[in-house]
């Protein structure tokens, strides 16, 4: 037995009296836990949130890795820029430009994926017990990222053109009227996870207003925007207020979840200390994986790529939601995502989705319980359905499993109550 190993059942660990109270609110995405059970090749994972490499077409990955070491060998086996490439920056200015955003390359640092820098503006912003707002619900790997610095997370309702602003407006007068100075506010304005819709323009524009009126920051998450199946491209948070905006951006949705490359843009005072922060936390990002990154649109023109990533998605989109249409019993409802790689289900309030999943894994299909979208433990009857992953027929065939077992669940309800 090694000394991490549990023994009777549970670890007893002898540094508790140790640890940074930090520890105490830091918790496991639930997400990365039910990546252990979906990873068994007999269950259908409607529970993850990447693209399906293998249908995205990349071609001959290996080639530009070879061409990367060929040209510039020796800088990509190096330390880089903690700001990072200056090639991945040169292009993420074209990139953002196409996005309406106008920024120069030292604006831009280079992070390991969008998580990072969601965790350094935690960590250069928030003391412990600091309030951060956010959408409700929102991305499990955000709250987790704010909780492991002790925030305390208030999250405004949604509906489908975003934000309520009325109840944004209330809150953060609420905050106010208590003294309570709010750190950022943090948004997916865009195919948002978990639901796949979109802020309004004229939402976006108050929620400017408001951030500019109570004096806090706005933490943009742009991680699905070039994946829309419809509708208008709505200006970015950044474009409409650049100075009070902070842009986060990934490649993980759009070419490779598994390089690790994404980007903050921010003001410059933010940005320095997000610099230093980043120094404190890695050096640097991947010099290797910033040059693939970099070879590879240098090679594929990015908007045709990504149009072929949009039909893939679109297409599993529909699959999954004519399933719900056909599978799913009264009494259920469903967003229909404009983008991005996923589907939030309401199931009647009676139903637990976290003590239901041990029941839907046994029927081999797994998808995301509802709470771990929010931080005060909220949406226990809700789950998030993902279809980028699976092929269309295991979206079928997984509906289906989950639409009996949430009828069983029905069913056990009603004999329970007569
Ligand atoms: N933001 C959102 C909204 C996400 O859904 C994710 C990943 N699921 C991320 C950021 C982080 O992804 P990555 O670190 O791979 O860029």
């Amino acid at each position: 037995m090694t000394d991490s190993a549990p023994s009777h059942g549970f670890l007893f660990d002898k540094w508790l009296h140790l640890y940074a109270e930090r520890v105490e609110t830091m918790r496991s995405s639930e997400v990365r836990d039910l990546l252990a059970v979906t990873a068994r090749p007999d269950i259908i994972a409607l529970a993850g949130g990447s693209l399906d490499i293998k249908a995205s077409n990349l071609g001959k990955v290996s080639d530009i890795v070879a061409d990367v070491l060929t040209e510039a060998g020796p800088e990509a086996l190096s330390y880089g820029p903690s700001e990072g490439h200056l090639g991945l920056r040169k292009f993420l200015v074209k990139f953002m430009a196409d996005e309406g955003v106008d920024c120069d390359v030292d604006d831009i640092i280079i992070t390991q994926g969008g998580q990072q820098a969601l965790e350094l503006i935690a960590k250069i912003f928030i003391n412990p017990g600091d309030t951060i707002v956010a959408e409700a619900p929102t991305y499990v790997g955000a709250l987790n990222a704010f909780l492991s610095y002790q925030a305390s997370i208030i999250q405004v309702k949604m509906d489908n053109n975003g934000m309520i602003m009325s109840n944004m407006e209330k809150t953060l007068k609420d905050l106010r009227d208590k003294g309570i100075q709010p750190k950022y506010i943090y948004t997916i304005p865009n195919s948002q996870n978990p639901g796949g819709l979109s802020m309004s323009l004229s939402r976006r524009k108050k929620l400017i207003k408001l951030a500019r009126d109570y004096q806090t920051l706005i933490v943009e998450d742009s991680a699905y925007r070039r994946i829309r199946f419809e509708g208008e491209d709505i200006p970015s948070l950044k474009q409409l207020d650049s100075a009070n905006v902070v842009y986060i951006g990934t490649f993980s949705k759009i070419l490779s979840a598994g390089l690790r490359v994404g980007w903050v843009i921010a003001p410059r005072p933010i940005r320095e200390k997000l610099v230093f922060a980043k120094q404190a936390a890695d050096l640097c990002s991947s010099s290797l994986a910033q040059r693939i990154v970099e070879q590879f649109f240098h090679e594929t023109p990015v908007n045709n790529h990504i149009n072929k990533l949009i039909t893939v998605c679109r297409r599993r989109r529909d699959t999954m939601l004519d399933a719900l249409d056909e599978f799913f019993p009264k009494g259920t409802t469903w967003t229909k995502p404009i983008g991005g790689f996923f589907i939030w289900v309401t199931l009647p309030e009676y139903i637990d989705t976290t003590a239901m999943l041990a029941k839907a894994i046994q029927q081999k299909v797994a998808y995301v319980p509802g709470k771990a979208f929010f931080a005060d433990g909220s949406g226990r009857n809700c789950m998030r359905l993902n279809y980028s992953f699976p092929k269309e027929k295991d979206i079928k065939e997984g509906v289906r499993r989950l639409a009996e077992v949430i009828e069983q669940e029905m069913e056990l309800y009603k004999r329970l109550k007569v």
